[in-house]
């Protein structure tokens, strides 16, 4: 009697408990949404910050600078533009040709501000590595891969990828990379007239005895002297005038690094998926987001990804974790639906300020811009003009 009406008080507890687990995750888990606890405090923050007004002409950011007293930082204007709230326009105010920032792509990111943002916490990724084993996001490989596929713009099947931070340091990974392991003479690096300064400023500074800045890629092409090993940088689109470029030695003793940094159909038609050994691209010029400072490769050779992953591990042991989650919402958010909206965006600001930049210097009896052929673009299914704009002709 004693035992049986225990086991009826044990079973009574047991259905309490379920009964308050189950409010607890009810409660918790309201229609389908997770009732915030721990995030709540980072959404408000960031939609305060958000909400700061700068007359459309700046942004203030949660870690930007808080002056005079205040709790909330204050706006950071555009060019051309200053007060504290960035309503007054600077008369006179120049336009640097000299230098670009891919902030054209700001509007779309206001539009998806819901799909994009993200809440890291404290804990978030504090290890070195992922599982142990390796500095690489295998998700965001998969994204990477996703978004080459919908865009027809590389070939990454049975392909290595590799990231780094920026496509600046996959750059000079690469060029680690591909010279040579015993060589008593450097390589030559060269890149033909006219090139991103970028390649000829990282080869003088790191001034390894493994390469050696050589100048014009064209200067070289009928030398007699076919024993030196050359590192040929083909930028295709070119940064500063937009052509794609192609290659301009060959040899069994030139390797080529591709620079794809702006083979986006924002700024040039898809002719057809790139095929080279060693690609490089950036998130800079596909999303615009260059301050995150992520870029990657894709490379035939499992040789040359090994010794580019030896140059990555000991020069920064990989991306900060905390850029590769960023590119990966971001990427993510780029992919939905059909996947297409960022890129139609893209392009149609692209050609609008390509038309005007035309338009306006057509007037000047000074300076032109350069005319290229129309192309057919396998990712609109149609021939179009290039809309190289401002971002491929500096920076
Ligand atoms: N390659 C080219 C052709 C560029 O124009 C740039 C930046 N303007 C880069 C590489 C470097 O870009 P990031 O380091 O931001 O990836």
């Amino acid at each position: 009697m004693v035992k049986s009406r225990l086991s009826f008080k044990f079973a009574g507890c047991l259905v309490s408990s379920l009964i308050l687990n189950l409010l607890f995750i009810i409660n918790i888990y309201v229609g389908g949404q997770w009732n915030l606890s721990w995030s709540s405090r980072a959404a408000a923050e960031a939609e305060a910050v958000a909400a700061t007004s700068c007359s459309g002409h700046g942004r203030a950011y949660l870690d930007g600078l808080v002056v005079d007293g205040n709790t909330e930082p204050v706006c950071e204007c555009n060019a051309c533009y200053t007060g504290p709230d960035c309503s007054q326009y600077i008369p006179h105010c120049m336009a640097n040709a000299d230098g670009g920032d891919p902030l054209f792509l700001e509007p779309f990111w206001l539009q998806h501000a819901a799909s994009s943002a993200l809440v890291v916490a404290g804990w978030h990724r504090m290890s070195y590595s992922f599982d142990g084993s390796t500095y690489i996001s295998k998700e965001l490989e998969r994204l990477i891969r996703k978004v080459h596929a919908l865009v027809g713009n590389a070939v990454t099947e049975n392909r290595f990828i590799i990231f780094g931070t920026g496509s600046t340091q996959v750059l000079s990974a690469a060029a680690y990379a591909l010279s040579l392991e015993n060589s008593s003479s450097p390589a030559g690096v060269v890149a033909s007239v006219p090139y991103y300064a970028l390649y000829k400023e990282q080869a003088e500074y790191f001034s390894s005895e493994k390469f050696k800045f050589q100048g014009d890629a064209n200067a070289w092409k009928n030398k007699s002297d076919t024993s030196t090993n050359m590192i040929e940088v083909v930028t295709s689109p070119n940064n500063p005038d937009g052509r794609l470029n192609k290659v301009i030695l060959q040899g069994p003793n030139v390797k080529t690094i591709y620079d794809r940094a702006y083979y986006w159909p924002h700024f040039t038609p898809i002719t057809a998926p790139a095929d080279e050994d060693l690609m490089v691209f950036t998130l800079s010029k596909l999303s615009g987001h260059a301050g995150s400072r992520f870029g990657w490769a894709v490379v035939k050779d499992e040789n040359v990804y090994n010794r580019m992953t030896i140059h990555m591990q000991l020069s920064s042991m990989g991306v900060s974790r905390d850029s590769q989650l960023r590119a990966f919402k971001l990427l993510k958010a780029a992919l939905e639906g059909e996947g297409r909206e960022l890129f139609d965006f893209a392009y149609q600001t692209m050609k609008t300020r390509w038309e005007r930049l035309t338009r306006t210097l057509s007037l000047s009896k000074r300076f032109s811009v350069q005319k290229i052929n129309p192309q057919y673009c396998t990712f609109y299914n149609k021939f179009r003009e290039f809309s190289p704009d401002q971002e491929a002709i500096g920076n």
